[in-house]
């Protein structure tokens, strides 16, 4: 099964941000790959230069719903489930959806893991230790997340698939691997995905104003894309099945201080204005990755600077693209909801 040459590689969610480097990363590696994506948050636009690739497929479809033929058919030797929206503003659009593509989504491609005897990833997040009292976070942390908040349709989706995919596991039904994704930035983030990196960088180009939800004391520990793929494809690869595993960088920062260094790689003279907190937000997220260095022997390699330029040249190529890009997703709080603005 771990045959390099005779990898045959289904990604749920492989037209979106991580999975679209994710499959690149696969076909350079020389798996045979398809791609399922039902383009909610997806684009197809993220792998058109793909295409002509004669080891690459892509289909559509929805995990929520039964799976297309043409994936049925497939003999999978490897599965990556990296379907759901993950902003903040976007899996609350349609909590229900989110909650049930991430149970029945799982549930759907375990039973095919189960069937074509695939070895099965979930991408879980570090909001499954919602707003924590434990800093830095190990996989050994509980977690303190709210079942009835507005991002407990994400946070309590993702604990319920880690709960099917052990009890799978215990079962002896599928040979799983669980990986708790913190922050991720890189290009083909989507310029109105509403996450912190993708409207700081966008509206810095575009000298709009930068919001920042409450002071911007909060933190978080930002992973270039290219450095998760990697630890995606080397948890997978690996024999780590007695849990799951973070991945992450651990460097952490204050939103003040990411907006501070967006500012002075772009050289923006955006304003700052400042809206209320959005509900559960977490005040710090830092991953403890002792685990993915001991087990794997993998830790995130690109410096923040370095990653954030990368991300700026990509935003900026796009606005040049596209001058008049869509509006960013629909804030967690309304605009009429401003507390105060910042001088320059
Ligand atoms: N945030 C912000 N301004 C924005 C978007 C987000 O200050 O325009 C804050 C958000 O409230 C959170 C942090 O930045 O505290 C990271 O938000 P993001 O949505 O990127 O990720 P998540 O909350 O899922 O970690």
């Amino acid at each position: 099964m771990n045959d390099e040459k005779a990898k045959t590689v289904l990604v749920a969610g492989g037209a979106g941000f991580i999975g679209s480097h994710l499959v690149e990363a696969l076909l350079a590696e020389g798996a045979t790959v398809v791609c399922l994506d039902s383009y909610l948050t997806g684009l197809a636009r993220n792998l058109r230069h793909l295409e002509r690739e004669s080891r690459f497929d892509l289909v559509e479809g929805d995990v929520i719903d039964a799976l297309p033929a043409r994936v049925g058919r497939v003999p999978f030797t490897h599965i990556y489930n990296l379907a759901c929206a993950a902003s903040p503003p976007r899996y609350q659009a349609d909590p229900e959806h989110t909650l049930l593509t991430n149970v029945l989504g799982t549930r759907n491609l375990l039973r095919l893991a189960e069937e074509k005897e695939a070895r099965f990833l979930l991408a879980s997040t570090s909001e499954v230790y919602g707003d924590p009292e434990m800093h830095p976070q190990p996989e050994t942390y509980r977690g303190r997340v709210s079942c009835t908040g507005p991002r407990a349709c994400y946070d309590e989706g993702k604990r319920a698939a880690e709960a099917l995919v052990f009890d799978y596991q215990r079962m002896g039904r599928a040979d799983i691997r669980v990986a708790r994704l913190f922050n991720t930035y890189g290009p083909r983030m989507r310029p109105d995905d509403g996450r912190v990196v993708s409207n700081v960088v966008r509206q810095a180009l575009a000298g709009d104003d930068i919001t920042i939800y409450g002071d911007g004391s909060q933190t978080r520990s930002f992973c270039y894309v290219d450095d998760m793929v990697a630890g995606l494809m080397r948890l997978m690869d690996s024999d780590v099945a007695d849990g799951p595993v973070n991945l992450g960088n651990p460097g952490e920062l204050t939103v003040v201080d990411l907006i501070d260094r967006v500012l002075r790689l772009t050289g923006s003279r955006s304003r700052i204005v400042y809206r209320p907190l959005p509900t559960d937000d977490p005040h710090r997220r830092r991953p403890d990755i002792g685990r993915a260095r001991a087990l794997l022997g993998w830790e995130p390699k690109i410096e923040l600077e370095q990653g954030l330029e990368a991300t700026a040249a990509w935003f900026a190529e796009e606005q040049r693209r596209a001058p008049r890009p869509s509006p960013p997703a629909k804030p967690a709080v309304p605009s009429s909801d401003v507390v105060a603005v910042a001088a320059e």
